[in-house]
């Protein structure tokens, strides 16, 4: 392998807090270890329009308690085509990137696999997703920032809630996975988290209804994640007005608010290890790897672990919600 000069970095995707922070640890990391830096525009998209542009130290400065990212990020069709690629590997070798770090979620990370397959380019990847959806990695970027963006929200529907005795049905992001619905409604003392997991198994609807709301609590707060499966807040309301009409129900959907705001000290303090465990990756020669962390070390996971596989829920956290929601 011929050795690495230069280092391409770029967020691709949803955006998440942390990837400024993520960015700045990249940039400063590699020239701390004597590399040249790239920052490519708006994810895929601007390896194959190229829109690249060389990063300094002071190019990071002043980020870190942003969210969103500096280097824009986007969804790119051209990149899922071979001659998109084709024109991105170009526009690198341009470029002189001898390798690329890319922040973004399970999609992102599925465009390096496959570009790195096909190009034999070194790429690490960065979890960048406030899902938490990534397998492999107890947390991804954004995820703690998001939680406590819903935690604040669900706060204050709270003292709304309560004082017209309404049940309030919250949907939060999370696609095929439930981590912020879950720890969201732990987190807020919500009465239910509202699941794809579960839906099979339990109608969690009745279960809201005959074991908090009817019995004892003049309001209830339950948690839905999007999904098709959960038919998201509006379809479980749908439901509320069918099937139990007495009851005074409200939908709030937190939508993007849920992405924006200062990354939390935690995400901040990921993504600055993560950054540089990239970095380090790169320099012990690991390549199609994403950056994990596991019991709070930094690991190296395989693109194919990470990816594509759906983290289980921890059946310990519905049981906490359960026993606390009485
Ligand atoms: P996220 O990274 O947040 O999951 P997306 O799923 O939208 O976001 O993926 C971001 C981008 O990654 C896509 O717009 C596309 O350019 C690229 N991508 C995703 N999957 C693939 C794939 N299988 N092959 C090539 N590129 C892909």
């Amino acid at each position: 392998m011929a050795a690495i000069k230069t280092i391409g970095v770029l967020t691709s995707g949803g955006d998440a807090p942390g990837m400024n922070a993520a960015i700045r640890a990249v940039t400063r990391s590699a020239i701390f270890n004597g590399f040249k830096v790239k920052g490519i525009y708006r994810g895929y998209k601007g390896l194959v329009d190229d829109e690249i542009v060389d990063l300094q130290t002071q190019s990071v400065s002043g980020i870190m308690h942003h969210g969103g990212t500096i280097l824009k990020t986007a969804r790119c069709k051209e990149f899922m085509t071979v001659e998109g690629r084709k024109q991105a590997y170009e526009n690198m070798k341009k470029h002189d990137i001898d390798a690329l770090v890319v922040i973004g979620g399970d999609g992102s990370l599925s465009g390096a696999q496959q570009f790195a397959k096909e190009f034999d380019i070194p790429i690490v990847g960065i979890p960048g997703t406030i899902d938490n959806d990534l397998s492999g990695t107890d947390h991804t970027i954004g995820y703690d920032t998001a939680l406590n963006t819903i935690m604040w929200c669900v706060d204050r529907i709270r003292d709304t809630a309560s004082s017209h005795e309404r049940l309030f049905i919250i949907e939060v992001m999370g696609r095929e996975s439930s981590f912020l619905a879950l720890n969201g409604a732990i987190a807020s003392g919500a009465e239910a988290a509202i699941i794809p997991e579960m839906a099979s198994k339990v109608d969690q609807l009745s279960e809201l209804i005959q074991s908090g709301f009817r019995k004892s609590k003049n309001s209830s707060i339950a948690l839905v994640a999007e999904s098709p499966v959960t038919g998201g807040a509006m379809g479980v309301a749908e439901r509320v007005k069918k099937e139990f009409p007495q009851y005074n129900v409200r939908v709030t959907i937190l939508g993007h608010l849920q992405r924006g705001g200062s990354p939390t000290a935690q995400d901040r303090i990921l993504a600055s290890r993560m950054g540089a465990a990239a970095i380090d990756a790169l320099m012990e020669g690991q390549r199609n790897i994403m950056i994990g962390d596991d019991d709070e070390k930094m690991i190296y996971v395989p693109f194919s672990k990470a990816i594509r596989h759906t983290k289980t829920i921890d059946t310990e956290l519905l049981d906490v919600l359960h026993r606390l929601s009485i």
